[in-house]
């Protein structure tokens, strides 16, 4: 379980704690701090119990209305509750309420603006997971799954009313059964027999539109070009003996599920072990590994593959464990972590690096069948700087490539 507690395997740059980190340093303390905070309440222990605080009876007239289907008359008592005298954790709730009635209408832009004016009203506190609840709701019928997922998981421990629970609970299980994934006992288990008719159109266009048939005149006979290298050339792993890697401590990791994205990082380090990095790529590995299973107490290493400057790639984390680098249990289930060690904000990487993260992407997502849109710089998954500016850039044009071969490949 502490892979699902200590979520993420580094903060973002730019993000909330203010650094990349991946080696002893000065910033884990924070991160500690915070994955903690995120282990109390994401790890599915029961929280204390609070009684939700009364409502005023506009609210709940509003409320009803709404259940009701009575949207228009919904609507225009939560507007009037939304003015600027209302104290802000009323003018939050009417905020959700305003979303709850744009979701019921379809629509979701409405919705999620209006979920993000609450949660900006609403920082903290029960009300505060119920904005993600909904927030998560608009983002699953939007097809954004895993930012879905994300608000949904983390809402679910600061729920305070039971339909609220079992409707998390219940829109997380549904989900992750229909990508085939493992469904956690507690979500299974609070979802139980419930059934929430109002849902099931978000399942039901999941699977893709056939596609449209053109008519297309014959082409010219192509003759093949010379071939002058294979066309998959053999990918050189270093396995994790050949870095002395201590053994995963297999208590503290979940196994992985299907495969289905991969996200791409910097190790953006600290100036202590940054060099480091570049001269002995092994006695690195083996401290952030130190770092990680001791001061953060993860079962190993949160990458699958690291690449170090001379384009030698490294094995991580088994890929038969899910990793612990994109932020939290959604954002890993089933993402495979790469890093290349260095800070892309300041350097470019090496040519070899990149010629080596062209190979390992090619044969990832060919073995995995991951399409290359499924690809992701970590930024791309949340609010970070991460990989760098020019990392991310060169992330676009290898993407891109990649879609290429695969296209001329399919149409072959
Ligand atoms: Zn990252």
């Amino acid at each position: 379980m502490v892979e699902l507690m200590h979520r993420s395997a580094h903060p973002g740059r730019s993000g909330r704690f203010g650094n990349h980190v991946s080696g002893p340093i000065l910033a884990i303390s924070a991160l500690i701090s915070v994955s903690c905070m995120v282990l109390l309440s994401g790890c599915g222990g029961s929280p204390p119990r609070r009684t939700p605080t009364a409502q005023p009876a506009a609210l709940l007239e509003a409320r009803g209305a709404l259940e009701q289907g009575e949207i228009v008359r919904a609507r225009h008592i939560f507007s009037s509750l939304e003015s600027p005298e209302r104290p802000l954790s009323l003018r939050g709730m009417a905020r959700i309420g305003l979303g709850r009635c744009a979701i019921a209408e379809g629509d979701l832009d409405g919705a999620i603006r209006h979920l993000g004016v609450a949660r900006k009203l609403l920082p903290s506190g029960s009300q505060h997971a119920r904005v993600r609840l909904y927030l998560g709701e608009a983002q699953l019928r939007s097809g954004a799954i895993n930012s879905g997922l994300n608000q949904l998981e983390t809402a679910y421990p600061a729920l305070l009313e039971a339909d609220d629970r079992s409707r998390a609970a219940f829109l997380i299980t549904r989900t992750l059964d229909q990508l085939g994934d493992a469904v956690p006992a507690l979500y299974r288990t609070a979802a139980g027999h419930h059934s929430y008719p109002e849902y099931s159109s978000i399942w039901q266009r999941t699977r893709p539109a056939p596609p449209t048939v053109v008519a297309v005149p014959p082409a010219p006979p192509v003759v093949p070009p010379v071939q002058k290298r294979p066309t998959h050339p053999r990918l050189k792993i270093h396995q994790r003996n050949s870095w002395n890697a201590r053994p995963v401590r297999t208590s503290s990791v979940v196994p992985m599920s299907r495969p289905t994205r991969i996200t791409i990082h910097h190790t953006a380090d600290q100036p202590a072990i940054a060099a480091l990095g570049i001269r002995e790529p092994k006695a690195y590995l083996r401290r952030i590994q130190d770092y990680c299973t001791g001061s953060l107490k993860w079962g190993d290493i949160g990458y699958h593959y690291l690449i170090s400057s001379d384009g030698r790639i490294w094995e991580g984390r088994p890929l038969k464990y899910q990793g612990a680098h994109a932020g939290n249990n959604s954002l890993n289930r089933g993402n495979i972590g790469i890093a290349l060690i260095g800070n892309f904000d300041e350097d470019r990487p090496s040519s070899s690096q990149v010629k080596s993260l062209g190979s390992l992407l090619s044969a990832l997502t060919s073995v995995h069948g991951i399409g290359s849109n499924r690809i992701y710089g970590h930024q791309d998954l949340r609010d970070t700087g991460c990989p760098g500016t020019h990392l991310q850039a060169v992330l676009s044009r290898l993407v891109s490539k990649l879609n290429r071969i695969s296209t001329a490949r399919k149409t072959r």
